[in-house]
């Protein structure tokens, strides 16, 4: 191919992005969109298998044709996200607001590291952040930056909150001289919390051990009693407490933590407040449901991620500071993207807010979405899949071979199959382990699989507005052919009988 052909900005270009767009389009709605399973069911190998040419071959060939083979071999095999019996992650249907924005973006490449890589771009992302500010209810004083996702939120919020710490109560400037050698630092989240909050402090020199885990209630919600009780005993015991993170939607159980409680905590013990709101922020735009983030307007920091229950295509999340002027603390200046230069002053450089540095105009996918649906519009998304997840959840219920394990908050459900009630927890645990792998071969559904009390069990994430108790029905059907069937293997012939 001629570089004319390669790149935009001629006749020729032009028209070739054109072209391949839209072959990209419908192979997209051909291969993957139309499929009625949520997957193929291919296993690893028999995917391995097709490719049986060189990555890098000598010489190419025509990009239609590599577009095809991509049709074939990756979209027939991939997860159907749209796919209203896909329902195992946190993992969205895109919508096509957020797909649109996504090819826009893409093709302008605009990097959100300086002003003159960005313009529009810097601006726009400014006012997004600023609308989600609002939305949580945070001060003027609130800033935010987009970020990949929950883990680098969770992660850049943990960096400032250690950071401050240690300039307030040690003298210390983490920047330059590194950790203070006699700080013993601890985080306290919920059991429930994300394994992000532990990773974060690994990746920030604390130890994963430096995580302190709060049991929780029979809601799976942050027991503020035993807060309070764990706060008494790292007092006791000399160490340094520096942040709370409360939870706005378990991954596993959907639940949210006492955020206003957490808050009255964090304010009495001066520990940084974030709420890792990855999964229910989302919440803030429903009317319905929206108190349940009660108290986060009180927060220091809020992980929001779009690409999960804000429906935006991956990867799209922000994390955002009550006070704008704690971004400081890692900001650096580089003579080519924002020199201290006087003659710079007043030109934004997102820069110095974020982690990475080279960065993704994601915030155009939720503007895209805002201003299309406006905020009733992604209520009613939201509001329609939470109401599904509590018929879906009924529905198991009165399934005398399904075990109920909770009473949903969002859209998430743990149960379990268990055929007779007289089965022990290993019985169990082998038969939901077995069933979820025969699934995933069998294609019929995509549901997810988790540990509770040390039980295996299995878990709807309801994230698709178009799912409807008949698929939720199909599912549950499907599981039970899965059961009979691993049951043989299993030699549990009570299950078939
Ligand atoms: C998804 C999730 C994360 C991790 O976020 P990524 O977007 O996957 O990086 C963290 N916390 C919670 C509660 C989540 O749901």
């Amino acid at each position: 191919m001629s570089a004319d052909s390669l790149f935009l900005g001629s006749d020729q270009g032009d028209a070739a992005y054109r072209e391949a767009m839209n072959r990209a389009t419908d192979a997209v709605l051909t291969s993957f969109a139309d499929g009625d399973d949520p997957y193929s069911g291919a296993t690893p190998e028999a995917i391995a298998a097709q490719f049986d040419e060189p990555v890098v071959p000598d010489n190419g060939q025509e990009l239609e044709e590599t577009i095809d083979e991509v049709a074939e071999r990756v979209l027939a095999h991939s997860v159907g996200t749209s796919n209203p019996r896909c329902a195992a992650h946190l993992q969205c249907p895109p919508m096509v607001p957020g797909l649109v924005a996504e090819t826009m973006l893409t093709a302008t490449n605009q990097s959100l590291d300086s002003f003159d890589q960005a313009p529009a771009a810097t601006v726009l992302e400014e006012q997004v952040v600023d609308a989600l500010c609002d939305l949580f209810d945070l001060p003027g004083s609130a800033d935010g930056v987009f970020t990949s996702g929950g883990t680098q939120s969770n992660f850049q919020a943990l960096l400032l909150a250690r950071d401050r710490y240690c300039k307030r109560y040690h003298g210390q400037d983490v920047q330059a001289d590194g950790l203070p050698s006699d700080a013993d630092l601890r985080i306290l989240c919920s059991e429930e919390a994300h394994f992000t909050a532990k990773q974060g402090a690994h990746h920030l020199g604390l130890g994963e051990d430096a995580v302190i885990s709060v049991s929780t209630d029979d809601d799976r919600r942050m027991d503020p009693d035993a807060l309070d009780a764990t706060l008494t005993t790292l007092e006791t015991e000399g160490a340094e407490p520096f942040a709370l993170v409360g939870t706005a939607g378990t991954t596993d159980f959907g639940s949210v933590d006492p955020l206003a409680a957490l808050a009255d905590r964090a304010a009495e013990h001066d520990l940084w407040y974030h709420v890792d709101a990855a999964y229910g922020g989302a919440l803030a735009v429903s009317e319905a449901h929206g108190d349940l983030l009660d108290g986060i307007e009180r927060a220091d920091s809020v992980a929001v991620d779009f690409h999960k229950l804000f429906y935006q295509p991956i990867s799209c999340g922000a994390v955002l500071l009550r006070d704008g002027d704690d971004f400081e603390v890692m900001a650096r200046n580089a003579a080519y993207l924002n020199p201290e230069a006087h003659d710079e002053v007043g030109v934004p450089n997102l820069v110095a807010k974020s982690v990475q540095t080279t960065r993704r105009f994601d915030a155009l996918k939720p503007y895209v979405a805002f201003r299309t649906l406006g905020r009733a519009g992604l209520a009613s998304l939201v509001d329609g899949t939470l109401g599904l997840a509590d018929e879906a959840a009924a529905l198991v219920d009165a399934a005398d071979d399904f075990e109920l394990l909770h009473k949903p908050t969002l859209n998430a459900v743990v149960f379990r199959y268990r055929p007779r009630a007289g089965m022990d927890a290993d019985a169990v645990s082998r038969l939901n382990a077995a069933i979820r792998h025969e699934l995933l071969g069998d294609g019929r559904a995509i549901v997810a699989r988790t540990e509770v009390d040390g039980v295996t069990s299995l878990k709807f994430t309801l994230l698709n507005p178009t799912t409807t108790l008949k698929d939720i029905a199909a599912m549950l059907d499907a599981i039970r052919d899965c059961g009979i069937r691993v049951a043989v293997d299993l030699e549990e012939p009570e299950v078939i009988a």
